[in-house]
């Protein structure tokens, strides 16, 4: 079975979910994580993991999301729900430096202060980095996310990022971009299997248009597929390799996931 590390399958509308996550078992998807973007998107995350078999959840607020420095109300509902045992990752959290993004100093505290939750809570960390690729590897190694684990999501940058990702015990995470993506193809050919992690950050996209076009769980053997072409390999070996990864950086959570695949 595969799993799908990052979503937000809570954002979809509750009736759709048992269809989603059917069609993605079919699709030898067995887990999904349910990544929040805010406290109260993480509390959904939950509600799912606890109604659904092979739902896990993430916790975390996502840096475009902030609209100031989390409060510590905020923060203290991010611990309590941290220590869930349906909590499998710190997640969505990172930095994202886009022009239209929230203050980068705003980020950094509550990219920190979150970081600080995972360390207190023992969570490894699913982060989101875009176009801050040099301040996110100065953060996470002054907060010892080594010591944490974790992936970077949606990974589509050189081979120099990702194997400074990987000299930091992280996981590189990888989605559909890499069905359309020449250069990520060439980072992911060279990519050692062993630190490869599998996603789709599924989330509702009417901007596709057909309803059958927007990506689901379902769709990570398309990713898996495009790996194991690139590696001239079966998919059935990036399969294991990949749930095999996913499962050593959850460590000790890894039982109650491996419990439902
Ligand atoms: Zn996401």
């Amino acid at each position: 079975m595969f799993i799908d590390l990052h979503t937000h399958i809570d954002q979809y509308e509750p009736e759709e979910l048992p269809g989603m996550l059917a069609r993605a078992y079919e699709a030898e998807v067995g887990v999904v994580v349910a990544s929040g973007v805010t406290v109260e998107s993480t509390r959904r995350c939950l509600d799912l993991a606890h109604e659904f078999e092979g739902v896990f959840a993430g916790v975390g607020v996502h840096p475009s999301d902030l609209a100031g420095d989390l409060e510590q109300g905020e923060l203290d509902q991010l611990r309590h729900m941290a220590t869930d045992d349906s909590v499998v990752v710190m997640s969505e959290v990172g930095l994202d430096h886009q022009d239209h993004s929230p203050d980068r100093a705003v980020q950094e505290r509550a990219f920190r202060a979150q970081l600080g939750i995972a360390h207190e809570v023992d969570l490894p960390v699913v982060f989101h980095m875009r176009e801050a690729t040099a301040d996110m590897l100065r953060v996470l190694r002054e907060e010892r996310v080594s010591e944490l684990g974790g992936a970077a999501h949606y990974f589509q940058g050189s081979h120099e990022e990702a194997s400074a990702v990987i000299d930091l015990g992280c996981y590189i995470s990888l989605a559909k971009p890499l069905l359309r993506l020449p250069e990520l193809q060439e980072v992911a050919r060279a990519l050692p299997l062993e630190w490869i992690v599998l996603e789709t950050d599924c989330y509702p996209q009417p901007f596709k248009g057909m309803r059958e076009k927007w990506t689901e769980p379902r769709d990570v053997p398309l990713v898996a597929a495009k790996l194991a072409e690139l590696k001239g390999i079966e998919v059935a070996e990036v399969m294991e390799s990949t749930t095999a990864n996913a499962l050593k950086m959850l460590r000790h959570r890894a039982d109650r996931v491996s419990a439902v695949i």
